[in-house]
């Protein structure tokens, strides 16, 4: 049996293989560990791997993960992205217990964040999600929308905009992956022109990550290949 550790050494791996060959920075890309339906142990493994950053997709869930580590390892440092889809009457606890959210889509969305974001906490940091594929049944905003939402953003006293973030449609074919990712690369280059705090390039998945890394991607978002598939009983 391979073990989470075992895992995140062996995508480790992967993701300097893929800054090396296209010639990038080592550290230019940090590992998101998908940890949604997941359970506490399987985090705490990760941990003890060294992983530190987390992404998370349904609120409810997430929240007590946040508080237990909270509690449980209060001196243990992480840092957890929020990824998934907000509803609108669910922004609060997003804001008072995240440090990142990749899924913002929508003017109301970022405005609710940013009037519900707890001052002791800093600012929240958000990417913007942009739907490359044009695909009516996915989620973000159109690459037209990205520089008038992300104009918005830039002026929030609780936000701090720190890039992009895709999920291209599911296809295995290399150079349609990389064709979709470099479309977020080209609207990330603009958005950097405009605002220098802009760093963040969260495109790429347990399938997809290598073209993803070519493309320029700077967070990979892992899941499956860290903790196994996923059972999505009992889930929103
Ligand atoms: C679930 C999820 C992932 C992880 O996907 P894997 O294919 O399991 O690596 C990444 N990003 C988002 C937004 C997700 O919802």
């Amino acid at each position: 049996m391979t073990s989470i550790k075992q895992n995140i050494n062996q995508i480790t791996h992967q993701i300097e293989n893929s800054i090396q060959k296209c010639g990038r920075n080592p550290d230019s890309v940090q590992l998101l560990a998908v940890s949604k339906t997941k359970p506490i142990e399987l985090l705490e493994q990760a941990i003890e791997a060294g992983q530190c950053i987390f992404g998370e997709n349904y609120v409810q869930e997430g929240i007590e993960k946040v508080q237990y580590f909270q509690k449980q390892h209060p001196t243990t440092s992480l840092e957890w992205h929020f990824i998934g889809p907000i509803q609108s009457n669910k922004t609060r606890p997003i804001a008072e217990h995240f440090d990142w959210v990749h899924s913002v889509e929508r003017l109301k969305i970022a405005q609710r964040l940013n009037d519900q974001r707890p001052s002791e906490l800093g600012e929240l940091n958000v990417l913007i999600q942009v739907n490359t594929s044009s695909e009516e049944s996915k989620s973000g905003t159109t690459a037209e929308e990205v520089m008038e939402l992300a104009a918005t953003i830039n002026k929030m006293p609780n936000l701090t905009l720190r890039g992009l973030m895709s999920i291209p449609a599911n296809v295995s074919n290399y150079a349609e992956q990389l064709a979709a990712f470099k479309q977020l690369t080209s609207i990330q280059n603009q958005l950097r022109a405009q605002y220098p705090q802009v760093d963040t390039l969260s495109m790429g998945m347990s399938g997809d990550m290598d073209a993803a890394i070519e493309a320029g991607s700077t967070m990979v978002r892992i899941g499956t290949a860290i903790f196994g598939a996923r059972d999505y009983k009992n889930k929103e």
